[in-house]
């Protein structure tokens, strides 16, 4: 693609020419979720069709079959987000199980009473309640990097909590309420100075933002394929080689394992020591869909794209009266979380709805954070490569229509 055809690429989305109360899909919560290309719905069918069958099991045609395309995915996320090895992809069910997982296996290796994990105050919850749970189990100590009012992280304060004691750094690459996009590579740096791996929530910056996990020296990376234009049910885990083989296995099952004997099992080999029982073996295959999409109109176009409207968004909702934007940092992704002085954001939510307006409304699972800036929630809109100025127009003129009847 020589230009960015935005036309053509709202076609490849069929949901976004139906309706909603009457009036056309204005979708801007792609935050909680993507809408799918028909690249990726057509490849759901197609493997329904004809490749149905369970993976890494059969000998005969039909698994190898689904084998070889499930496989296929694992490569592709590799390059994707420049993994040295192929055996450092796990597939999870998502960013959630993917953090689970790490502050499970991790922490039962590495963590013990005294010790401390660092996580910042603009986590989700599943980055937040895995490693409340471990500190629990394991009398460690939950650190928080605190923020500042513009939504930024206090890296002073992050370089002072860092000690002998820390563990684990856990932080989000873009907030998935204030679109910040953190300094991870700044973040990991400092924290392998003290010798402490990082694992970064990729959950809002994969789809957006062209990832490195070398060049990042991320030790985890995880992220989920449905905000990623990939079905649901599927997500990835990186972890640096060197990790995965000192963390015990997370479930035990089919697949884990070389050989079992009821005196002793033998583990399988990475990355299929954590991948027990049969996957989502559809929305896996499928996933490489998604990514095929997302290469083809070019990740960089898409952040060029995603940024200038962005931008247009942020400049068009300060011009209303009585809003006020949460997360001002110039560093920002694909996020603008607001409030509508006097109004509570679910009734503005429930109004953009009724005009065709998809938004998210409440603590978008940050509820920490909501606490930091005092407020019960926020209206949120968040874009996708497929969104336009024309979207953001409508936006602006059903958050006019609602401040009219709610104020
Ligand atoms: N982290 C962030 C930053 C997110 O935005 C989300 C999804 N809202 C998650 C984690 C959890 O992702 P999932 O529900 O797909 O596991």
């Amino acid at each position: 693609m020589t230009h960015y055809d935005i036309h053509s690429i709202r076609a490849d989305f069929p949901i976004l020419k139906t309706t909603v109360n009457g009036k056309p899909l204005v979708y801007l919560d792609n935050g909680a979720t993507t809408q799918k290309p028909l690249a990726v719905i057509n490849a759901i069918t197609d493997y329904y069709t004809l490749k149905n069958s369970n993976v890494h099991r059969g000998v005969h045609h039909l698994s190898q079959v689904a084998t070889d395309a499930y496989e296929i995915t694992r490569k592709k996320v590799k390059h994707y987000i420049n993994a040295a090895h192929e055996h450092e992809i796990v597939m999870t069910s998502g960013t959630t199980h993917g953090i689970n997982l790490v502050s499970s296996c991790y922490g039962k290796q590495f963590v013990k009473a005294g010790d401390e994990i660092i996580i910042s105050a603009m986590e989700h919850h599943s980055n937040i309640v895995p490693w409340q749970m471990l500190c629990e189990e394991r009398n460690a100590t939950l650190k928080v990097i605190p923020i500042s009012d513009d939504g930024e992280l206090d890296m002073s304060a992050y370089r002072s909590l860092l000690n002998d004691r820390v563990k684990m750094v856990a932080v989000t690459y873009v907030s998935n309420t204030l679109g910040t996009i953190n300094p991870v590579k700044e973040i990991i740096k400092l924290a392998h100075e003290y010798g402490v791996p990082v694992l970064i929530d990729g959950a809002q910056a994969i789809q957006h933002i062209a990832v490195d996990v070398q060049a990042l020296d991320a030790d985890f990376f995880v992220f989920s394929g449905h905000k990623m234009y990939g079905p649901t049910g599927v997500g990835v885990l990186y972890g640096k080689e060197k990790w995965l083989e000192l963390m015990p296995p997370y479930q035990g099952g089919g697949d884990m394992i070389k050989e079992v004997k009821f005196e002793k099992t033998i583990y399988n080999e990475l990355p299929f020591k954590f991948e027990a029982g049969t996957p989502n073996i559809e929305a896996g295959i499928c996933l490489a869909n998604a990514i095929d999409y997302i290469n083809e109109v070019g990740l960089n176009n898409i952040s060029l794209y995603e940024t200038e409207l962005l931008k247009y968004a942020t400049k068009a909702l300060n011009d209303v009266e009585g809003i006020r934007i949460i997360g001002t940092s110039q560093e920002k992704s694909s996020v603008i979380s607001f409030l509508l002085d006097g109004a509570h954001p679910y009734d503005v939510g429930v109004i953009l709805d009724k005009l065709g307006v998809a938004v998210r409304t409440g603590h978008h699972c940050t509820q920490p954070l909501m606490e930091r800036f005092a407020i019960p929630g926020t209206v949120r809109a968040s874009i996708a490569m497929y969104n336009t100025k024309e979207e953001i127009d409508t936006l602006v003129l059903a958050i006019k229509k609602a401040a009219s009847m709610l104020l």
